[in-house]
């Protein structure tokens, strides 16, 4: 019997929480990609590829644990609903050499108690997105789930059209989300609530077990860990595309990757997903859906932060009510940094504030216009040669060097927190669609490369670095 020597805690939650099952075995498995140096740095044991297929495909269940899929609930595009994971399996708890805890989840492994309508299986070109996008975040250096393979499974997957099956396995802190304590609310006793709220915080919060009010110091992290995640999505131009409350991780990761996509020219509005007719989720939205969730995780808690209702929904809104703040000042901070300004002044809000308007107004590309401040590429674009943003180059400048500081110093910490490359959507679909349907990993590979690396400018990529011709007018993800 193969083994992972993986560990099983979530099985101490209440039965109610998992439901135990194992993957459905496929046909004929075969390794897409494989990320070793994710497997090394969590020291995972060292096996051969056909070991790691049977496993990853999990047509060879390994002697640990018994594998589970998690219970959750969720509000989707704002509407209440009973969820949980209707296509993956969590093979167990891993520890790593660093002495944290990691789950092992198959995603894409058949069906399952929380199936629902679905066939439990998913595409190989979704799960190869998710393995690219991910590891792209991750790189990028914003915290996220991470992809450990991608397998074929040598079965059909029945879509709009006939597509090859695939699963992917994925790394997270946990698959904990603000759906997992709605689900606790609404269909558990207040101790399962607690004990929800206790294995939470054990697992990667454990200086809040000390503290008075565990749900409401939980609530504070949770609002912490997300309000840096969002400012970080908001620096590099990602949208997330489907910010539903089971899409939401306790640890602050970025989690779910379906219908997400970078933005090429700035503007608040963009959307992506297909199925995000209204804007919802829309790129300049994030923040304020991100504090809706985090109000759904409180309502979640209630029964927990005080027994007097009044008292508890007075708590509760005083936290969410801070969310605005909060973000606002780690937002600000991120701008500065991307800006290479030090300190903070009374001015800086306002000059970020026209900055933002003018890539707007000129539809400008957001990524390629920090670079252009930064002077690190000249690109083709009506913004730069506006007269206004030349004058406001001045400013940027005198703001840069204020105090006598050296422009080198700011141009230099601007590479810091400016990315030369984002995965730009045409390449991640050209990508994808070669591999996926010729089973051509050249241009995956390559765009694997680019994206590890992505603060350090390559002049023999310089294909990667811009949006299409026409932008990406009429681009759409899906879920
Ligand atoms: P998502 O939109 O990816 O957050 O998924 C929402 C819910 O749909 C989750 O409960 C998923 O497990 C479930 N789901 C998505 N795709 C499938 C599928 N092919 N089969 C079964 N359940 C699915
Ligand atoms: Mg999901
Ligand atoms: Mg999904």
């Amino acid at each position: 019997m193969l083994s992972l020597q993986l560990q099983s805690h979530y099985t101490n939650l209440p039965d109610k929480f998992y439901s135990y099952q194992r993957p459905v075995a496929v046909k004929n498995p075969s390794l897409l990609i494989f990320n070793d140096s994710l497997a090394n740095s969590v020291h995972l044991p060292k096996m051969n590829q056909e070991k790691w297929v049977s496993i990853l495909s999990g047509n060879q269940v390994i002697s640990d644990t018994n594998p589970i899929s998690q219970a959750y609930a969720g509000h989707q595009f704002g509407n209440f609903t009973m969820l949980g994971d209707g296509r993956a399996v969590l093979l167990g708890e891993f520890l790593t050499k660093g002495q944290s805890i990691v789950d092992i989840q198959l995603k894409g492994s058949g069906r399952t108690p929380y199936s629902r309508g679905g066939d439990g299986r998913a595409t190989i070109a979704a799960m190869l997105r998710e393995y690219l996008i991910s590891e792209a975040m991750y790189h990028l250096g914003i915290s996220t789930t991470r992809s450990l393979a991608v397998v074929k499974t040598g079965e059909k997957v029945q879509r709009e059209l006939e597509q090859e099956g695939g699963i992917l396995t994925r790394i997270a802190k946990s698959h904990l989300r603000v759906g997992t304590f709605e689900y606790a609310y609404q269909y558990g006793t207040i101790e399962d609530q607690k004990a929800l709220t206790a294995y939470a915080i054990r697992r990667h919060y454990p200086e809040l077990e000390e503290t008075e009010n565990h749900a409401l110091e939980l609530l504070k992290k949770v609002m912490e860990v997300q309000a840096d995640l969002i400012v970080n999505w908001m620096r590099v131009g990602f949208i997330h595309g489907v910010m539903n409350t089971d899409n939401m991780s306790i640890a602050g990761e970025t989690i779910d990757y379906g219908p997400c996509a970078f933005m090429n020219s700035y503007d608040p509005q963009t959307v992506f997903s297909s199925i995000d007719t209204q804007g919802r989720y829309a790129f300049g939205n994030q923040p304020r859906i991100a504090q809706w969730n985090l109000s759904r995780l409180a309502i979640a808690l209630l029964d927990q932060i005080h027994p007097d209702p009044k008292q508890a929904v007075e708590m509760a809104q005083a936290v969410i009510n801070s969310f605005p703040k909060i973000y606002e000042s780690k937002w600000l901070n991120m701008m500065r940094n991307k800006l290479g300004w030090e300190g903070a002044q009374d001015a800086d809000q306002h000059l970020i504030d026209d900055l933002l308007h003018m890539m707007h107004k000129y539809s400008a590309d957001y990524t390629n216009t920090f670079l252009a401040i930064a002077n690190r590429e000249n690109f083709d674009s009506s913004l730069l040669d506006s007269f206004e943003f030349q004058e406001w180059s001045i400013h940027w400048m005198y703001r840069a060097t204020i105090e006598g500081r050296a422009l080198d110093q700011a141009i230099e910490k601007m590479k810091g927190y400016n990315p030369v490359f984002i995965p730009r959507n045409h390449m991640v679909e050209s990508a994808l669609s070669k591999a996926s349907q010729s089973n051509d990993f050249d241009q995956f590979e390559e765009l694997l490369k680019i994206i590890s690396n992505p603060y350090h400018n390559n002049e023999k990529f310089t294909a990667y670095k811009f949006p299409p011709v026409g932008g990406d007018l009429g681009y759409q993800t899906f879920c």
